[in-house]
């Protein structure tokens, strides 16, 4: 469906996008997700038409999209720069792209409360949409981009100014909307549970390039490097050195389950895997912290050798911060990372 080969966009001398390619399958959704300034937003700035490529080619459907103007190109931008309309009412707003596209008005009107319908607004048509919340207004530039029926969605931090459970309940309600309409969605976003909430393949950009493309279970079990687990979050990263099912790491002999590799790598240790024992079995720690997670606690622990560590543990029974504790790895918690 979209296919971006060897994309390059550049400001100035600067690579903002380094050579990317993606496919992107016709139904698919699909989010980019990386640190603020990795290139997102220009990727699908260069993607909608909106910023000149430098170098390679976006196909979509098979046409090369090169010289062909953003408003020709059949795609759907939510974009957090294109605010609604103040002075235009609901249906106003959502007609807009209709009537632009030279749908008559009977027509855009039969559209307008279809769509509204779809988002969860209906008979929302007249309503200023500076009285609207803010996740209602999020619902009417979807329903915008959505109107004439583009072959592809794209959406830029859709949800970034939504408070989390708003953001929580309306990813669900985008997944089930987009897998219902058959949409191919392409998503930007720094938030990896809204990327993994939503989507079907993550790619995780670095630097204008991509660190790595999977499904959020494989990106989520396997990052590709330490760029990638520090990114989602895991903070139980160090070097050590693999020979068969154990390596040496600054907190001492860890096992792992068998990775073939052997020599000198990145290790993440999931806080699943850091199993708190009594004081004097395994590695000897003290409580720095304890973060209350809801079904969780998360523990920061100070071992006598070694960079800090994170461990989970239930909620009943977790130790209180000042106490010693013995730390043991579990092996199928270990990841044995590239780079
Ligand atoms: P992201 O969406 O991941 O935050 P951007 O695509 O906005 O990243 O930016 C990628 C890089 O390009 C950043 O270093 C940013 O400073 C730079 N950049 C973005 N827009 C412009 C611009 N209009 N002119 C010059 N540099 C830009």
């Amino acid at each position: 469906m979209l296919v971006l080969d060897d994309v390059t966009v550049r400001y100035g001398a600067r690579a903002a996008v380094d050579g990317i390619a993606l496919d992107v399958a016709d139904r698919e959704i699909v989010s980019v997700l990386g640190p603020s300034g990795s290139g997102k937003s220009t990727l699908l700035r260069a993607v909608a038409g909106l910023q000149p490529v430098a170098g390679g080619r976006v196909l979509l459907g098979g046409r090369d999209l090169a010289g062909v103007p953003a408003h020709r190109r059949g795609v759907g931008l939510m974009f957090q720069d294109q605010q609604l309309f103040p002075h235009r009412d609901v249906a106003g707003n959502v007609s807009f792209g209709l009537r632009m596209h030279g749908a008559s008005r009977a027509a855009a009107r039969e559209r307008v409360a279809e769509l509204l319908s779809l988002v969860g607004l209906p008979g929302a048509q007249r309503r200023a949409v500076g009285a609207l919340s803010g996740g209602e207004q999020q619902r009417v530039a979807l329903a915008r981009a959505l109107a004439p029926s583009p072959h592809l969605l794209m959406l830029d931090e859709p949800l970034g100014q939504l408070d989390r459970s708003l953001r929580e309940r309306l990813v669900v309600e985008l997944r089930q909307l987009f897998g219902r309409l058959g949409t191919t969605v392409l998503a930007v976003t720094h938030d990896q549970g809204e990327a993994f909430a939503l989507s079907d393949r993550v790619v995780v950009m670095r630097e204008g390039r991509v660190a790595q493309t999977g499904t959020p279970v494989e990106v989520w079990e396997r990052p590709a490097d330490e760029f990638v687990a520090r990114f989602l979050g895991f903070a139980n990263v160090v070097r050590g050195t693999v020979r068969g099912s154990a390596a040496e790491t600054p907190w001492g002999r860890v096992g792992v389950a068998d990775s073939g590799v052997s020599g000198e790598h990145a290790l993440l240790v999931r806080p699943a895997g850091v199993r708190v024992r009594p004081a004097g079995t395994g590695l000897d720690c003290a409580v720095v912290g304890r973060t209350f997670r809801g079904d969780h606690v998360l523990l920061t622990l100070r071992p006598v050798r070694g960079p800090e560590l994170e461990s989970s543990v239930a909620l009943r029974g977790a130790p209180e911060a000042g106490a010693r504790v013995g730390v043991e790895f579990d092996p199928s918690e270990v990841v044995v990372l590239g780079g």
